[in-house]
C-alpha cells in the first residue's frame, strides 16, 4: 500500500476525486476530460487540414469514380469536369482579392442526371462525396411538399447537410445535395386538366438551388428554447438532380424528326442533316419542367442501361464489390467463397432481364446464399462453398467442401 497520495491530471491539475477517469503512466496522469478535449483538437486539426487539401483533377477525379462506378464512362467525365469547376470556382472566389472591374462571376453548374432506375446515379453523387471529402445529403422529391407544411421542407434538407458536416456551416455551404427521383415533379396533364403540384414543388426548389439564406434551429434543447439558429448560404452548394425522365427520349426524337423534316422542305442544294444530338433543355420543358428550373441545371449527364457485361463487372471489380463483400463474410467463418464464371454470368443475366438496374443484384446474392449463410457457423468442418450455375438456375445447394477430421 503506497498510503494517501493524492494524484492530479497534469494539464488542469484536477485532483482524481474530480474526474470519472484518471490515466497515468510513469507517473504522470491525465484526466478523461482532457482527453477528450485534446481528441477533439486532433479531430478539428485534421478537418482543417482536409479543407486545404488539394482540389483533384477532372482526371484524377474520374480515376476515383472508377474504382467504384462500372461503365457510364461519359456521365463520369461531365460530372468530373462540372464538380472541379464548382470547387475551382469556391476557392478562387474565397481567395480573391479582385477590384470591380476584373470580376467575372462564374455561375455555378448544377447537374442533371438523366438515365434509368438502378444504374449508378445515386452512386455516382455519393461517390463523388467521398472523394471530395465533403458533407453530402440525398432527398426524394417526392417527399417535398410546396408549402413545407406535410413532408420534407427546405429547411430539413439543409439541416441535414449541416449534420453531416458535423455543425459546420461553412462546410455545410460547400456540401452536395442530391435530389432524386426529379423527374416525378413534372406537370402533367390528366385529361387536359393540367396538374400544377409538381410545378409548385419546382417552384419551391428554385430558390433553395439559387441560393437562399436557411436558417436552421439549433439540435440541442438549450439553443432552441433560446430560439438560437444558423445560417447557411445555399448559393454554393452543388445539387444534383437524378431522374429516369420515362418517356423523354421519344420527345428528343419527335423533335429531331420534326427538325429534319424542316430542314428536307428547305430548297438547299446543302442540306444540313441535324446530327442526333443530346438530350437539350427544351425536351426536358416539354417533359414538363418549368424553364426556369431546367436553366438551374445546365449540366446534363446521360447515363444508359447497364448490359450483362457491365453486371459482371459490377459484380467483381469495384472496390466494395457485391462479390468481394460476400467473400468477406464468409472468410470470418474461416470459409472460402467460390463463385464459377458461369453462375457471374447467369446472374447477370437474370439482373438485366429483371431489368431494375444493379439494384436487385444484391436481393440475388442473399437469395442464394441465405440457406449456406444459416448452416456454415456450426458447419466447422468447411473449408469451401463454390456456387456454380445448376445452384442458380436449378436452385441447387452449394457445393460445400470440408476438411478431413
Ligand atoms: P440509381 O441510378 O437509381 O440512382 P443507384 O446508384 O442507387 O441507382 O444504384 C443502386 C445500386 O446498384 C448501387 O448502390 C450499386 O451497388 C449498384 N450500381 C448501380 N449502378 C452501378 C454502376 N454503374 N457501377 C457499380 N455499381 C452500380
Amino acid at each position: 500500500m503506497r498510503g494517501k497520495e493524492t494524484h492530479y491530471c497534469a494539464f488542469c491539475s484536477k485532483e482524481k476525486s474530480e474526474t470519472r477517469r484518471l490515466i497515468g503512466s510513469n507517473g504522470v496522469y491525465i484526466c478523461e476530460e482532457c482527453v477528450l478535449a485534446a481528441y477533439n483538437l486532433i479531430k478539428k486539426m485534421e478537418e482543417k487540414g482536409d479543407d486545404k487539401a488539394e482540389l483533384p483533377t477532372p482526371q484524377k477525379i474520374k480515376e476515383e469514380l472508377d474504382n467504384f462506378v462500372i461503365s457510364q464512362e461519359k456521365a463520369k467525365k461531365i460530372l468530373s469536369v462540372s464538380v472541379y469547376n464548382h470547387y475551382r470556382r469556391i476557392k478562387s472566389a474565397r481567395n480573391a482579392t479582385k477590384t470591380e472591374e476584373d470580376f467575372v462571376e462564374i455561375q455555378k453548374s448544377n447537374i442533371l442526371l438523366i438515365g434509368p432506375t438502378g444504374v449508378g446515379k445515386t452512386l455516382l453523387a455519393r461517390t463523388l462525396a467521398k472523394i471530395l471529402k465533403i458533407p453530402f445529403t440525398i432527398f426524394d422529391a417526392t417527399t417535398l411538399t410546396e408549402s413545407g407544411y406535410a413532408g420534407e421542407n427546405v429547411e430539413n434538407i439543409i439541416a441535414h447537410l449541416w449534420e453531416k458536416a458535423s455543425g459546420d456551416p461553412e462546410k455545410a455551404s460547400a456540401g452536395i445535395v442530391y435530389i432524386d427521383e426529379v423527374d416525378k415533379l413534372a406537370r402533367k396533364f390528366v385529361s387536359n386538366q393540367r396538374d400544377i403540384s409538381g410545378e409548385g414543388v419546382q417552384q419551391a426548389l428554385l430558390k433553395m438551388v439559387e441560393g437562399t439564406k436557411v436558417k436552421i434551429a439549433g439540435k440541442n434543447p438549450k439553443s432552441r428554447l433560446l430560439g438560437k439558429t444558423t445560417e447557411i448560404d445555399t448559393s454554393n452548394i452543388l445539387f444534383i438532380a437524378g431522374g429516369a425522365f420515362d418517356g423523354l427520349k421519344e420527345i428528343h426524337e419527335k423533335r429531331i424528326r420534326q427538325r429534319t423534316l424542316g430542314f428536307a422542305n428547305l430548297d438547299n442544294e446543302r442540306k444540313e442533316q441535324p446530327r442526333f444530338s443530346e438530350i437539350s433543355q427544351d425536351d426536358l420543358i416539354e417533359y414538363g419542367m418549368i424553364p426556369e428550373f431546367v436553366g438551374r441545371f445546365p449540366v446534363i449527364a446521360p447515363l444508359r442501361e447497364l448490359t450483362k457485361n457491365d453486371m459482371i463487372r459490377i459484380i467483381k471489380e469495384p472496390r466494395n464489390a457485391i462479390l468481394k463483400q460476400f467473400q468477406k463474410m464468409f472468410e470470418m467463418e474461416g470459409v472460402s467463397l467460390t463463385v464459377t464464371k458461369s453462375a457471374i454470368e447467369t446472374i447477370a443475366e437474370i439482373s438485366v432481364q429483371i431489368g431494375s438496374g444493379a439494384r436487385g443484384l444484391r436481393t440475388i446474392f442473399e437469395n442464394i446464399l441465405m440457406e449456406t449463410m444459416y448452416n456454415l457457423p456450426d458447419d466447422k468442418n468447411a473449408r469451401e462453398c463454390i456456387i456454380d450455375e445448376e445452384t442458380i438456375l436449378k436452385g441447387m445447394e452449394p457445393i460445400i467442401l470440408r476438411r478431413k477430421q
